[in-house]
């Protein structure tokens, strides 16, 4: 893949439309969390510097399901915007254009069309902004092909920003079918369907595969070891094995928790540390056990890479975060190594103990978007960034 790139060229006198992924937590109209905005700002204050004719900001937040919801319009991040920009933005309700050189435009997801690509709301961009360019900056919607993210394709020629330059950079090296030794991913959470594609493609590269959360229930059942009544996803039970068997064929250490803590539902605080094989009855497996944690810890200290995707346990529940906390805080120690993580809820275990993204080489924007990449898939939004 060889990608576009941006140039100062490429932005004079242009009429510049640009999707970012401002999807924030808004609550009373405000924005909770700044950091996506901020995330994008450099690429737009770059544009800025180069004098385009008009900037045409696009992005969606929240869940709005096609139809307009007042909470979440993105009329409330023209404050925090400006703050960061430095600069008037003017509030576009619709796709419509305004007078003001830089615009920003109505949530995306308020139109039934975005989620299915529907080509007329493409072409109600097109028309309404006539665009000369468009340039996509939102990793985290790269491998959603909604109007937004693909509609302009074909109609004006496409570019990276520096946020997505930055990922393709960070995570490219891992797309190889040749070992990488010293590699260790460290995957949890749950979804197998989002996990497998990138397992089996690390099962032949990595070194170490080390899973942990309830997605390593579904490969103890694959297994044939008990796990009491914990969830576990039936129908992935094959593709858990493939994954093993793709991992035993190409001498990749695939390990699985010895321990857990368990307990009777997700609010108990009565939990007990239980060994795996011992996790009968009606017990639940909520965390990774201690031994676990060691040995996981071993691994990643003698790893040069890591990559981590989904949280060790229940992080949410104070009884069931602990495993969690000690893969983040060896991860964050780890002196000389490669260190890249992503993922909604792996992010969030950052800000629950208070952990700066600087601490890590690379702290991915997107969550399945980083997983769908480094499974080797070709994202939509990546398509048509290509020369
Ligand atoms: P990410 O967003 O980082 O990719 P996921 O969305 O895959 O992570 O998974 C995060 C969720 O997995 C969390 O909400 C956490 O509570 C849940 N989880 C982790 N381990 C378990 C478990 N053993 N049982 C039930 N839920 C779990
Ligand atoms: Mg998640």
């Amino acid at each position: 893949m060889k990608f576009r790139k941006l140039t100062p060229e490429v932005i004079k006198d242009k009429v510049v439309i640009i999707r970012v992924d401002f999807n924030v937590p808004l609550k009373d109209g405000k924005v909770m969390d700044t950091t996506r905005i901020e995330e994008s700002i450099p690429t737009l204050k770059f544009i800025l510097e180069n004098n385009p004719k008009e900037l045409h900001i696009l992005t969606h937040a929240g869940r709005p399901k096609g139809q307009v919801v007042p909470e979440v319009s993105t009329a409330h991040l023209i404050p925090d915007t400006e703050k960061y920009l430095g600069e008037k933005i003017e509030f576009r309700p619709d796709y419509s254009k305004g007078t003001s050189k830089i615009q920003l435009h109505e949530n995306c997801r308020f139109y039934p069309g975005e989620k299915k690509n529907d080509p007329a709301l493409g072409q109600e961009i097109f028309d309404n902004i006539q665009p000369d360019i468009f340039i996509i900056d939102g990793f985290a919607v790269c491998h959603r092909a909604q109007a937004s993210v693909i509609g302009l394709e074909g109609k004006v020629p496409c570019y990276p920003g520096f946020l997505i330059e930055k990922e393709i950079e960070a995570l490219s090296p891992f797309l190889t079918d040749k070992k990488l030794p010293g590699l260790t991913i460290l995957i949890g959470g749950l979804k197998m369907e989002t996990k497998v594609p990138v397992l089996r493609h690390f099962a032949k590269v990595a070194e170490n595969i080390l899973v942990g959360g309830g997605l390593a229930n579904t490969f103890q059942v694959a297994k044939g070891v008990s796990i009491g009544e914990s969830l576990y996803e039936e129908e992935e039970l094959a593709a858990a094995k493939e994954v093993m068997d793709i991992a035993k064929a190409n001498n990749t250490n695939f390990l699985l928790p010895e321990d857990t803590i368990c307990a009777g539902d997700i609010e108990s605080t009565d939990t007990e540390e239980v060994a795996i094989g011992e996790v009968t009855g009606n017990k639940k497996i909520f965390d990774i056990g201690s031994q676990t944690i060691n040995h996981y810890a071993e691994v990643l200290k003698n790893s040069s890479t890591v990559i981590w995707n989904g949280p060790m346990g229940v992080l949410e529940k104070e009884q069931f975060a602990n495993g969690t906390k000690e893969m983040l805080m060896t991860i964050k120690d780890l002196k000389s190594a490669k260190t890249i993580l992503g993922g909604g809820d792996t992010l969030k275990s950052l800000k629950k103990w208070n952990i700066s993204k600087s601490e890590f080489s690379h702290v991915s924007t997107g969550g399945g978007a980083m997983l769908e990449f480094l499974a080797g898939n070709e994202l939509p939004g990546f398509k048509i960034l290509e020369e």
